[in-house]
């Protein structure tokens, strides 16, 4: 069994049913709940958008609701001077430029404000069933660790290397369960490494058990 296999059956067994955690309807609503998810739960995420979809469930309606008023809702997910400012501006761009409608392109998305490659990537893995990789923290560090990735890889060449290890039909639901165990088992501070079972394949394992410096292997790459 080749590495990836190993890990692919692993995360399988760990986490069968993974995946997007955020409550949406369409397109527009799953961008709007991807903006608003940086540096927050999805679980506050999905409480907050309960109301704001029931007042604005499109760009148009977004920009009727008005920045202040958004502001207000989304106080709860933090950041919202920043966060309420994306969310108009993509609404804005999403009309003049697209017609209201979110396109399913990496390329169109990453033009969008407020847009980044690691949302454009959830976006179109979960509203258009393309088979992305979105490479967040938890992608990042659990990708250096296992070896899928160079320890001082970025997260762009973290993506590029996944693309080619993981099988295309597996990229979506790989990306939601390394996201899980990241949050679950390999943490970021006490990785739960003695009832892992891919230490015997895992870099930072052996790294941290020969290595006094082994805590600076996670800051490579940032
Ligand atoms: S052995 Fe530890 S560091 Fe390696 S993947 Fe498992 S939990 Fe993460």
């Amino acid at each position: 069994m080749t590495k990836i296999d190993k890990i692919l059956s692993y995360l399988d067994e760990l986490f069968p049913n993974a995946e997007c955690a955020l409550n949406f309807e369409n397109p527009y609503e799953l961008l709007v709940a991807v903006i608003l998810s940086a540096q927050c739960t999805d679980k506050r995420v999905n409480i907050v958008t309960k109301d704001l979809f029931s007042l604005a469930d499109s760009p148009e309606k977004m920009l009727a609701l008005g920045q202040d008023k958004l502001k207000e809702i989304i106080h709860p997910c933090g950041f919202f001077n920043t966060k309420s400012k994306a969310i108009i501006e993509t609404s804005q761009d999403l009309i003049y430029r697209f017609n209201g409608q979110v396109p399913s392109t990496l390329e169109e998305l990453t033009t969008l404000k407020g847009v980044g490659r690691k949302t454009a990537n959830v976006v179109i893995a979960n509203a258009f069933n393309g088979q992305t990789i979105a490479v967040d923290t938890h992608v990042h560090r659990v990708s250096k660790r296992l070896g899928l990735t160079t320890e001082n890889s970025t997260p762009l060449k973290c993506e590029m290397d996944l693309l080619i290890v993981v099988p295309e039909d597996k990229r979506s639901k790989f990306h939601h369960q390394l996201i899980l165990f990241g949050r679950n088992v390999c943490k970021a501070i006490k990785p739960k490494c003695d009832e892992c079972q891919l230490k015997n394949i895992c870099k930072f394992y052996k790294f941290a058990n020969t290595n006094k410096n082994f805590k600076n292997y996670d800051k490579k790459g940032k």
